[in-house]
């Protein structure tokens, strides 16, 4: 059996609101509430949902970018953290642990340095964890760029001089230069255009294969999730409502969310009719979520226990997890 790599538990990430003079705490923002689950090495893992729903903070708490409230992560076998236990991995031990941990930036125009040089930016983890320094660092960052499809040469040019494609190149390379185990990939196609962003993928896929990466694979396009992640999870106000591997999720979506979210995908047959399920309102406040399940306010299937008690997480068919009274 494969072995986990990255294993989550009852992880939560709170941010506090502060009001008046002396910045009383008067409530938190739960970006992300209670998220447990674990990722196989060589395993593309997708995170799904709408813009705010906690995706993007449960991949930066993951990395410990970002202090977690509760819970704790195992990476490879080694525990990141354990909030209860009040154990934190720091010093030299995080900094190796780093080098094993990388991230993909959504937006490749913020996310590299405008006054560096390409060569700087892609080889800059390898100077700063003291691997290679001068030329060295600069015949490892042109061997990076040519393994993501662009020369070496480019090196000495800056970000401004490359397409939106090319910069998500150029972070990927960057990403790549410690040689990690497991990479966060935070929207990496969400600023492309269409025709750049399969390019990015098949690139992506094709690195993980030849150097054996695990991806944590964010993003808001089921469409995308669907080819390229093995597993799929679906969120909503900072909770896992679905998961279940690929195929088992498109061919058999249980949670109303997950449906809803499924019937907004295009198809490009127009001869097959789908039925759109359309979702009222807005999604509530990560600050005040509703009582019980945080799905009911827009839910068509809404029923009285559900605005009182929220549903506990049901295994409907080996690794197919659902958290809705429907399934209880
Ligand atoms: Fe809808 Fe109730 Fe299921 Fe929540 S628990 S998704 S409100 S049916």
């Amino acid at each position: 059996m494969t072995q986990n790599l990255i294993e989550v538990k009852n992880l939560k990430k709170y941010f506090p609101i502060k009001a008046g003079i002396i910045k009383r705490h008067v409530g938190d923002v739960k970006a992300v509430d209670d998220v447990s689950f674990n990722i196989k090495k060589g395993e593309i893992f997708g995170l799904v949902g709408e813009s705010g729903c906690g995706k993007s903070t449960t991949g930066r708490t993951i990395l410990n970018l970002l202090n977690p409230t509760e819970g704790s992560v195992e990476f490879d076998g080694q525990l990141i953290y354990d909030v209860e236990k009040n154990t934190f991995t720091k010093g030299e031990k995080m900094r190796s642990l780093r080098r094993d941990m990388q991230i993909i930036f959504q937006d490749p125009y913020a996310c590299l340095d405008p006054r560096m040089n390409v060569g700087a930016i892609v080889s800059e983890g390898l100077v700063k964890h003291g691997i290679a320094k001068g030329k060295d660092a600069i015949e490892k960052a042109k061997e990076l760029l040519e393994l993501c499809g662009l020369r070496g040469a480019n090196v000495n040019k800056y970000p401004h001089e490359f397409s939106g494609g090319q910069r998500q190149r150029i972070g990927v390379a960057r990403a790549l230069a410690l040689e990690p185990k497991f990479i966060v990939c935070d929207e990496p196609i969400a600023a492309l255009d269409v025709s750049i962003q399969s390019q990015v993928l098949t690139l992506m896929q094709d690195l993980k294969e030849k150097l054996g990466l695990t991806y944590l694979f964010i993003s808001h396009d089921l469409s995308v999730v669907k080819y390229f992640c093995d597993c799929i999870a679906v969120m909503y106000l900072g909770s896992f409502v679905e998961e279940a591997n690929s195929l088992d999720l498109f061919k058999n979506p249980v949670h109303p969310y997950t449906k809803s979210l499924l019937s907004a995908v295009p198809i490009s047959d127009p001869t097959v009719k789908k039925e759109r399920i359309i979702l009222q309102g807005d999604v509530p406040s990560p600050a005040n979520p509703p009582k019980g399940c945080k799905f009911h306010t827009r839910c068509p299937y809404v029923m009285d226990k559900c605005k009182e008690t929220a549903p506990t997480t049901k295994e409907i068919e080996p690794g197919h997890f659902v958290t809705c009274h429907l399934v209880e």
